[in-house]
């Protein structure tokens, strides 16, 4: 007896296709399909045309229905999410429900009777007749555009990766539009990922002047109605550009012809829960696939993408001067040692907000700590409020009368007398952006001070109204975390001033002086956009560091290339490749165990197996938190061992009772 069957990836940590029976219906590889699984329906997705098998006696159960009249998962996005799967080593019927949005693998209430619609039949259109964008008010390129822009034009339309390595403010933007106008002019489809698009609004502006509505977005701000029908606009080829976060690079783009990854160091690309996949990493692997060229651009490439180019893996496109001549901002240090400071503020920086201010500029106030302040500290003995679930302290957050701890999210009322003596002379120590604030608003009540940080901007407008207000041009000073470091193009920001940059130069993550040296040349990056020149002011208990002089002295790239000398020395990425298996429970001891059994199955196949040792921050949110890294200088022999042993962990004893997971090139290992 023969029967047919197909291999059905299915919503759960399996890391292999289910097989199903298929009854008489046609099944062709990347349609939905429903089928049981346990007591419940689910929506899968077929990875292969159905196969004629001998009946083996296995129970296997039938597909129910097939929702789509054409495969809705096109063959190529299949191919990457196989290869994602198998290089994160993590359930493919996962690593598809991440592709896919949430309402097109939802199977309908019953009563709701089974999805009516079928994908080929278009769910359109609720946009507008749109209009198509003019590149008429382009500017012309600049000399430097025009170089790279020819080079690449040069490579050719096959795959290949171009590591764009251009200062803040050099034009990259610009680069990627004319890059991609040629594309569309052809035919083609284009990907562009970026960090955060909701807190740049203006990149996304600048593709819809120039695309119009062939330009769209996706990213998580938009509601599930909105993704899917920018999911189904780009699967059917309506939209031509598609400019997104993190998971576009799964979206189907079936001309896709160019594939751009802006700030390409930044770590949100990196998903750190869940399906921890790279989304720069997948995007070149995704140009690959598609034969199209790749475009990374940053003013402050990651190490991995330097030593690519070092290695002539990547094309390396360098541009060190601004566009419209515009000059870098003056970088100076204010050596905080022995200096009397109100605040965090020393009299330089505030000499220098005062003279820019008056002067008409806008001045930004980089700090990248929210709340009030880091710490309550008793000052008769000592004690500092910790956070009683993690190794942590808990932050006050004055504006909201509460304590937060930033790494759990608990919450308590203000501390009124000490933990330990009793006493009730509780001082907030250290800086938050809320003290900040306060004491500019005290210190210059004539000027607006705007806050831009997480907790600020959380409801939903409140960005877009600061934001206008920057734009505005009038003198403001803006105190701002992260949020505001990259991207933002502020024509009237003339000084940027670093509150803090010490905190980087001790921490124990091996990545900490990298990350200190993109942010702290991003942030610079924002002053003298405009036609003021730009200054920026760093204080520092640490001028002598030689992180710090080597960034001061060469800028980013010499900052880099200690650095890589470093990480060669030492064994550590990009010269050598590291997995994290990370384990937290309730008891210390069982998360340990269980990593040592991991270590077991990694035994004889010469990847080096470091701990188990508890995480820098042992306990988080009540949970003991240990963790086991395995390093390689051979990629494919840490993927092949990695392969031989992860099936094995779910079946550890206790693996059940404990949370596990397995971080494929960590970006940190916390
Ligand atoms: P980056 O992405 O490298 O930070 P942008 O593309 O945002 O740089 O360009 C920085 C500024 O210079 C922007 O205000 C942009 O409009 C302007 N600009 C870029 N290219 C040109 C050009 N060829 N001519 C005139 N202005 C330009
Ligand atoms: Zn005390
Ligand atoms: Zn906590």
């Amino acid at each position: 007896m023969m029967e047919r069957r197909v291999r059905v990836a299915v919503p759960a940590p399996f890391h292999f296709p289910l097989d199903y029976l298929v009854p008489d219906i046609e099944v062709r590889p990347g349609q939905r399909l429903l089928v049981p699984l346990g007591r419940r329906r689910v929506v899968g997705i077929a990875m292969e045309a159905p196969r004629n098998v001998a009946t083996d006696g296995l129970n296997c159960r039938p597909v129910e229905d097939c929702l789509d009249r054409e495969p809705l998962v096109p063959d190529d996005l299949l191919a990457l999410c196989r290869w994602a799967a198998a290089y994160y080593h993590h359930p493919i019927g996962e690593v598809l429900a991440a592709a896919l949005p949430a309402s097109l693998r939802a199977v309908r209430r019953p009563g709701a009777g089974r999805p009516r619609r079928r994908s080929g039949d278009a769910e359109d259109d609720a946009m507008s007749p749109g209009s198509v964008g003019t590149s008429k008010d382009a500017p012309v390129a600049t000399a430097d555009q025009a170089q790279v822009l020819a080079g690449i034009e040069a490579v050719g339309t096959g795959f290949a990766v171009h590591l764009i390595e251009g200062v803040t403010g050099s034009g990259k933007t610009e680069i990627y539009l004319r890059a991609i106008d040629r594309i569309v002019e052809r035919g083609g489809q284009a990907l562009v990922l970026t960090p955060e698009i909701g807190l740049t609004p203006q990149l996304l502006e600048r593709f819809r002047r120039r695309f119009g509505t062939r330009a769209q977005a996706f990213h998580s701000g938009l509601t599930e109605r909105e993704r899917r029908l920018a999911w189904l606009a780009a699967r059917q080829g309506r939209c031509r550009v598609l400019i997104g976060t993190r998971s576009a690079v799964f979206v189907p783009l079936p001309e896709l012809a160019m594939v751009v990854v802006d700030e390409e160091h930044d770590i949100s690309f990196k998903q750190q829960d869940g399906f921890r996949y790279s989304a720069r990493d997948t995007a070149i692997f995704r140009g690959r696939l598609a034969r199209a060229p790749v475009l990374l651009g940053s003013a402050t490439p990651c190490l991995e993408s330097l030593h690519n180019a070092a290695a002539g893996r990547y094309h390396l496109w360098q541009i060190q001067a601004r566009a419209q001549d515009r000059r870098m901002p003056a970088i100076g240090l204010i050596d905080m040692r022995g200096r009397r400071v109100r605040d965090g503020l020393s009299a330089p920086l505030l000499d220098a907000l005062q003279q820019h201010t008056a002067a008409g500029g806008q001045a930004l106030m980089f700090l990248n700590r929210r709340g009030f302040a880091p710490a309550l500290l008793c000052h008769d003995c000592g004690w500092v409020l910790p956070c009683p679930g993690c190794d942590a302290r808990m932050t006050v957050h004055r504006l909201s009368a509460c304590m937060i701890c930033h790494h759990c999210g608990n919450q308590a009322p203000v501390a009124l007398r000490c933990g330990q003596c009793g006493g009730t002379g509780l001082t907030p120590v250290g800086q938050g952006t809320e003290r900040l604030e306060q004491a500019l608003a005290a210190e210059f009540p004539d000027l607006p001070v705007l806050r831009i940080d997480s907790d600020r901007v959380s409801r939903a407008g409140e960005l877009d109204r600061l934001l206008d207000e920057i734009h505005s041009g009038r003198p403001a000073i803006v105190v701002g975390t992260q949020m505001l470091a990259k991207g933002h193009d502020f024509s009237r920001l003339s000084l940027v001033g670093v509150i803090d940059a010490d905190a980087a130069l001790f921490s124990a993550d091996f990545r900490a002086v990298e990350r200190m040296g993109q942010l702290l040349t991003q942030v610079a990056g924002r002053a003298g956009r405009g036609e003021r020149p730009g200054e920026v002011l760093i204080q520092t208990h640490q001028p002598q560091h030689p992180a710090l002089v080597r960034w001061l002295r060469e800028g980013y790239r010499g900052l880099a290339e200690s650095l890589l000398d470093e990480r060669r020395a030492a064994g550590l990425p990009p010269s050598a490749h590291l997995a994290l298996v990370r384990a937290d429970s309730l008891r210390a001891a069982s998360a340990e165990a269980f990593l040592r059994e991991v270590a077991t199955t990694l035994e004889g196949q010469q990847v080096e197996v470091m701990g188990p040792i508890p995480a820098p921050m042992e306990r988080r949110a009540g949970r003991y938190r240990y963790q086991l890294l395995l390093r390689c200088p051979h990629r494919p022999r840490l993927q092949a061992a990695l392969a031989r042993a992860a099936p094995l962990w779910p079946q550890i004893e206790g693996a059940r009772r404990l949370r596990w997971s397995l971080d494929v090139d960590p970006q940190d290992l916390f």
